[in-house]
């Protein structure tokens, strides 16, 4: 057998994104995954009908065009991307929508009175979206690289995650428009959280958009194997790793996991005091998630919701923000937040000619076993009469299922860890380097800074911790 540098626990996002690095770099590199195949929560299956492709997982990827390490990678020239002129759409009642386009002067004159304050808001930090981006694609507690952009951002989320965050607007549509934004964290509102998710998505949506790959996610994954393999990578499935008996010997180990999973595995390894704070690390609520197989396109009530390749169904801000609430307290609400995608309005390849799918998921309290499909489709048809008539099949999966499809979404918390402020400042733990747990013991998941979401960020930070810490090399291989 060879002897291996590096291992990585996991093949998500991140574990691949953390391989590539390393393999890159010289090492001998090798990923157990547990699963039959690699990808987390960035696979892509049949699992309605024959020829009906379901992202079962992630499913938009503002972040994997934008973030710092897929630039380096040159993702874009690996992947087709359809990026739709509308990033995001928010029906609300009698077929009235808010309409994100990624032109921010076109959002802004559909917005009536709130137009001016949705571009004052935004516009900075769309004129500096790259430099957001790599000011949200690294942990809290840093000196930032670029303080302008730093404090305008902080700014902007004090400004949405206060109690105040209604002050500057007058009407219900550009609240309601980034409420829907804001709500991807699945936390109670206005907080911290939420705002600063919401706005840095927000600003993608204005500036590189919201793209979808042809032929689903698992192309995203699938580039990232290639390269590692490319680069002598191994990736061995069916690995499920459980304990410390199951890691083969390798100077550094990465965990693309959840914090649970890492103390369960190499805990012993972790020094009692760290071990104290990461056994602090909390799941928060989960995800219920609808796939749908369609005899055609979603006939939403609002024409241009047609062309939308996603939508926050919700209503107004204080109605997404009690749905959000009502989860926080552990109940099922009336009327949930259902996050869209109808990725064949754009992406004909997913599905038989002239059929459609459609991904749908809304937030339970964590671990519930309910099946979504009704809370999910009644809310769709609410919003586009005559829905329900176009399902040829459906599959779900409750907050529980979530977990057992991957164990890093504990309870079907899709963010392996609640993104609230104490965690999202100390993600797992209170350091400028949260990657690094202990001598040759790494988080490279989305439990770890800067947190959940397809840009390998977590994946390529810890990588450059390895690097240096274990194998003294400090300039970060190039990656295209
Ligand atoms: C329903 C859903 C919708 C989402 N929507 C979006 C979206 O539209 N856009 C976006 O950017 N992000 C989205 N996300 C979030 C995004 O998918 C995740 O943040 C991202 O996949 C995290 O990557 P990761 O590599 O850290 O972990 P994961 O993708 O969860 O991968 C972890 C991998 O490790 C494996 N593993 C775990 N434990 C072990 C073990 N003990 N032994 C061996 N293998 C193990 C798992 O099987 C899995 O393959 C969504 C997630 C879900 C589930």
């Amino acid at each position: 057998m060879t002897a291996i540098d590096a291992l990585v626990v996991g093949a998500g996002p991140n574990g691949l994104a953390a391989a590539v690095v390393l393999a890159r770099a010289g090492l001998a590199v090798t990923v157990l995954e547990r699963g039959t195949t690699i990808g987390g929560g960035a696979r892509t299956a049949e699992v309605t009908l024959p020829g009906f492709r379901h992202d079962l997982g992630s499913a938009v990827h503002p972040m994997a065009v934008a973030s710092p390490f897929f630039r380096r990678f040159r993702l874009a020239d690996r992947v087709p991307f359809l990026t739709p002129e509308l990033s995001y759409a928010h029906p609300l009642e009698d077929g009235r929508a808010a309409l994100a386009w990624r032109d921010l002067r076109r959002t802004a004159s559909g917005l009536g009175a709130d137009g001016p304050a949705w571009s004052r808001l935004l516009g900075p930090l769309v004129a500096r979206a790259a430099q957001v981006a790599r000011f949200t694609g690294g942990p809290v507690l840093r000196v930032p690289a670029d303080p302008i952009t730093a404090l305008r951002f902080g700014l902007a989320v004090l400004d949405q995650g206060l109690p105040g965050w209604n002050r500057r607007w007058r009407d219900l549509e550009a609240a309601a428009l980034l409420t829907g934004v804001m709500a991807h964290t699945i936390r109670p509102m206005p907080a911290i959280g939420p705002a600063a998710a919401g706005l840095a998505l927000a600003v993608a949506g204005h500036a590189g958009g919201w793209p979808i790959p042809v032929g689903g996610s698992q192309a995203i994954v699938d580039a990232l194997a290639a390269d590692l393999v490319a680069h002598g990578g191994r990736i061995e499935t069916g690995r499920d790793v459980r304990g410390p008996a199951d890691l083969p010997s390798a100077a550094a180990v990465l965990f693309d996991t959840s914090v649970p999973a890492l103390l369960a595995i190499a805990g012993d390894r972790v020094p009692a005091p760290r071990r104290a704070l990461l056994a602090r690390f909390r799941f928060g609520d989960g995800v219920g998630k609808v796939d749908y197989a369609l005899d055609g396109p979603v006939p939403w009530a609002n024409e241009e919701s047609r062309r939308a390749v996603t939508l926050h169904l919700g209503g107004t801000r204080p109605e997404i923000a009690a749905a959000e609430r009502a989860v926080a307290r552990g109940r099922v609400p009336e009327r949930p937040y259902v996050l869209v995608s109808q990725p064949t309005v754009l992406d004909p390849t997913r599905a038989p000619a002239g059929r459609h799918v459609l991904w749908a998921y809304t937030h339970l309290p964590n671990g519930s076993g309910i099946d979504p499909t009704e809370l999910i489709t009644s809310r769709v048809e609410h919003y586009a009469p005559g829905f329900r008539d176009l399902v040829l099949a459906s599959n779900a999966n409750s907050a529980a299922d979530m977990e057992r499809y991957d164990p890093n979404y504990g309870g079907g918390d899709i963010a392996a860890g609640a993104v609230d402020v104490r965690q999202l400042v100390a993600r797992p733990l209170p350091s400028a380097d949260p990657w690094r747990i202990a001598k040759g013991v790494y988080l490279c998941s989305a439990a770890a800074a800067p947190g959940p979401g397809v840009h390998g960020q977590p994946g390529y930070l810890a990588a450059r911790s390895v690097l240096r810490h274990e194998f003294g090399v400090r300039t970060p291989p190039v990656l295209h």
